[in-house]
């Protein structure tokens, strides 16, 4: 992990000029980043406002028209035709789900950081036959060893599922999910092809009906900007017939449940309908942007937060080739104190986050999803640049 990070998707086109924002304008409405942790991020005043409003009954049609338009709009945002559900929970909670609605006897889970982890924990704590295949931390989830540990546990019996982590938040490295999928599909057509999407959808495009995902996985507290407490999920028909043959669903998380409401535009218990309100408004405002723009704009951020530590004497922790777009964990190359550079940053109204775990004073994590413009980062790096040359106050 040294500065010689000369990656093209490091780099490559970025003028190091970083006046050129390549046409990423900084909405007028827009208020200055605080929260450059990868999530929660910042939510728009807007999209917060959106709460401010008296409670209706949730069995009301109008509770029924905001959540088929906010259904509508999801399905649009994760490309796809199948349902996607809406649920009042963080996104652990659909890590929990698609274990109890797609596995009956065993799963692999994909291990390359701390939520890939906790994937595996949630497996074996619902007591199925969990295999944990390591990958080194701050690597990426390869097809090849998808590949090989696929064929090593067929030979064993079945598998039902894979899950992987596309975007580990840890250690800001994204998977190869289309490869990935295509990989399971080919070794072991039966295997059903289990995501967390949780910091990078919405902030990269994830097409789960073209990549013949079974279920992709969000909260709505990173990329997306809607306060936390609402976790989003695509499922495939093919993990419904496979959820229909078990027995130990549940009952909150029970997708064949979720999915006989859900076709009445409701949820079986109280939806968190403040929060539904918020993220109706957020949508619009993400089609407002356009889907393209939205991307291209993580896509910039990435490139330019890369291509900052660089140029300024830092090393990137991510496998070169494989750096996530909406966080960059960034080797502390230059021995910052990392507490007393976030208290630099906390007099300017802003934060970061230290690196996670074993990482910790080694890497410091720059977030740059959801509401994070280029001129964000710019005002970051100038005050992270003004504490590196010793600026105390
Ligand atoms: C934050 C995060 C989680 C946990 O999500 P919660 O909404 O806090 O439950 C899971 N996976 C990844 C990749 C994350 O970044």
């Amino acid at each position: 992990m040294t500065a010689t990070v000369q990656s093209s998707k490091a780099v490559d086109g970025l003028s190091k000029d970083r006046s050129k924002r390549a046409g990423f304008e900084t909405p007028a409405d827009k208020p200055p980043q605080r929260l450059f942790v990868p999530g929660p991020t910042d939510v728009h005043p807007a999209t917060l406002a959106a709460q401010d409003m008296p409670m209706i009954g949730h069995r009301s049609d109008e509770l029924e028209s905001l959540f088929g338009k906010c259904s509508e709009q999801l399905q649009a945002l994760y490309h796809t035709e199948a349902r996607v559900f809406t649920v009042a929970a963080s996104g652990s909670g659909l890590q929990e789900a698609a274990i109890r609605n797609g596995v009956g006897g065993r799963v692999i889970n994909f291990v390359n950081g701390a939520f890939s982890q906790r994937w595996h924990d949630v497996s074996a704590g619902c007591d199925k036959e969990a295999v944990a295949v390591a990958v080194p931390w701050c690597t990426a989830v390869k097809p090849a060893r998808v590949e090989e540990a696929l064929e090593q546990a067929l030979a064993g019996g079945p598998v039902d599922a894979i899950t992987v982590v596309h975007n580990e938040t840890s250690t800001g490295v994204a998977s190869p999910l289309e490869e990935i999928a295509e990989t399971v599909r080919r070794t072991s057509p039966d295997t059903l092809i289990l995501v967390d999407a949780v910091s990078s959808f919405s902030g990269v495009k994830l097409p789960f009906d073209a990549w013949g995902l079974d279920l992709l996985l969000t909260s709505s507290q990173k990329a997306l900007a809607v306060p936390p407490g609402l976790a989003f999920a695509a499922v495939s028909d093919r993990l419904m017939e496979r959820a229909a043959t078990l027995s130990d669903r549940g009952w909150y998380f029970d997708f064949l449940q979720l999915d006989k409401y859900r076709q009445r535009s409701t949820t079986p218990a109280t939806p968190a309908i403040s929060l539904l309100r918020a993220l109706s408004v957020q949508l619009d405002r993400i089609f407002a942007e356009g889907l393209e723009a939205r991307y291209a704009r993580h896509a910039h951020c990435g490139q330019m937060s890369r291509a900052w530590a660089v140029d300024n004497g830092f090393g990137l922790m991510a496998e070169p080739g494989y750096e996530s777009d909406t966080v960059t964990t960034v080797e502390n190359s230059r021995g910052l104190d990392i507490s007393g550079l976030n208290g630099f940053l906390g007099r300017r109204e802003m934060q970061i986050a230290n690196g996670y775990g074993p990482y910790r004073g080694k890497a410091f994590r720059i977030g740059h999803m959801g509401e994070v413009w280029p001129s964000d980062l710019e005002r970051l790096f100038s005050a992270i640049e003004a504490f590196a040359a010793g600026e105390q106050r």
